[in-house]
């Protein structure tokens, strides 16, 4: 069994990738090429926002954020210590500093109400409170109504890092679609994910916009040797929004099949081990399917045996990585985050997962915990 199987993917759409990436041999525009401003105007059009700008990953188009939200040293960034390093990475790169908020127990994500301590935090250490970056951890929606008040309250930015979130909705509004920009990642394990790196950011401010499709090429002007600001060499290749065009096409279809795979886990796995917590009105684009239980050792054994893979997101929070001791955090600073991450651990989730490879992941888990020692 494969925790993300994307051949059983590329079986069902082969051939039209083989004649997408064909079309880019042939023309030659290996870098902005025509499949650029294609793919642009689909994920536009797919989430009804009005800018999407590719990129060459999720870590460049949270760190692209930054930098057209004019964030740099002495400023401070709310987010949360159970994410995905890059997400406070991107803060560090622009010479910010990532201040932690701690999560709700029950969706992983940012705690609101934490967040307003967070600010407080970055005050007392002498930062400029500037935004607020959000996760969608594992697909699931962050609590968007409280935290758009609370950025506007406070006049913070607000970037929602869907690294994870493309196909999940909250309120009927699509994940990608929230803060002044959204930032995804095209990583090849991601619910949308091309055959290499890759990234986009969205947003809805044309000015936003235009700063960011600069910064993506070392900071053009009006030509392509006037460079009117420092940015990166942030591209996707053509190749790669070749791939992602055909992917899109059957990503609608993909998202059903994954809600799919959650119930039938969650039916299977009730009062067993502690099973996705989805709030009112939230759709998650199960990303991963991860679980909570005191015997997390045990049972991964016990599907290891069994060759089910698992794996564990994320066994250390931010603020207690060897990256980040700079920050003078320690155990105990964010007790959520630490415990979630003592006993979580995410199941195989993808599209073309079976009813009998779930049932037998529901069997091996029942059989782990009701097991001796
Ligand atoms: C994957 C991921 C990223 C980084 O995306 P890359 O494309 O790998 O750079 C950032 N944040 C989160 C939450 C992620 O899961």
């Amino acid at each position: 069994m494969k925790f993300v199987d994307l051949s059983a993917q590329q079986g069902r759409i082969r051939s039209d990738i083989d004649r997408r990436i064909n079309a880019v041999l042939e023309h030659g525009q290996y870098i902005m090429g025509p499949e650029i401003a294609e793919l642009e105007k689909a994920l536009a059009d797919y989430l009804g926002v009005k800018h999407a700008i590719s990129c060459s990953s999720g870590t460049d188009a949270l760190m692209m954020a930054l930098m057209a939200l004019g964030i740099g040293p002495g400023d401070a960034v709310i987010t949360t210590p159970f994410t995905f390093i890059a997400t406070a990475e991107a803060v560090s790169l622009v010479g910010a500093t990532p201040v932690f908020a701690d999560i709700d127990p029950r969706t992983f994500n940012i705690d609101p109400a934490k967040i307003k301590g967070g600010i407080e935090y970055a005050k007392k250490s002498g930062l400029i409170p500037k935004g607020i970056i959000t996760v969608d951890l594992f697909g699931l929606p962050a609590e968007y109504e409280s935290i758009e008040a609370i950025a506007k309250e406070e006049s913070l930015f607000l970037i929602e890092d869907a690294c994870q979130g493309f196909g999940g909705e909250y309120r009927g509004k699509k994940l990608c679609g929230f803060g002044d920009f959204a930032a995804t990642s095209f990583f090849p394990a991601k619910p949308l994910g091309c055959y290499g790196d890759g990234g986009a950011l969205f947003t809805n401010d044309d000015k936003l916009a235009h700063i960011a499709k600069s910064l993506r090429i070392h900071g053009t002007g009006d030509s392509q040797y006037d460079n009117v600001r420092v940015g990166i060499n942030g591209r996707m290749d053509s190749i790669q929004a070749a791939i992602l065009l055909s992917k899109l096409d059957i990503f609608k279809d993909e998202v059903e099949a994954r809600h799919r795979v959650a119930a039938k886990y969650t039916e299977g796995l009730k009062g067993v081990v502690e099973t996705p917590f989805l709030p009112d009105g939230m759709r998650s684009g199960w990303a991963q399917y991860s679980v909570l239980s005191d015997k997390r050792d045990k049972i991964r054994g016990q599907l290891q045996k069994e060759g089910i893979p698992t794996a564990v997101y994320y066994p250390k929070p931010l603020h207690l990585q060897g990256a980040y001791a700079t920050l003078g955090l320690s155990k105990g600073d964010f007790p959520v985050s630490e415990n979630a991450a003592s006993r979580i651990f995410s199941l195989p989730m993808h599209p073309y997962l079976g009813d009998k490879e779930i049932e037998s992941v529901v069997k091996a888990i029942h059989r782990a915990v009701k097991s001796e020692g």
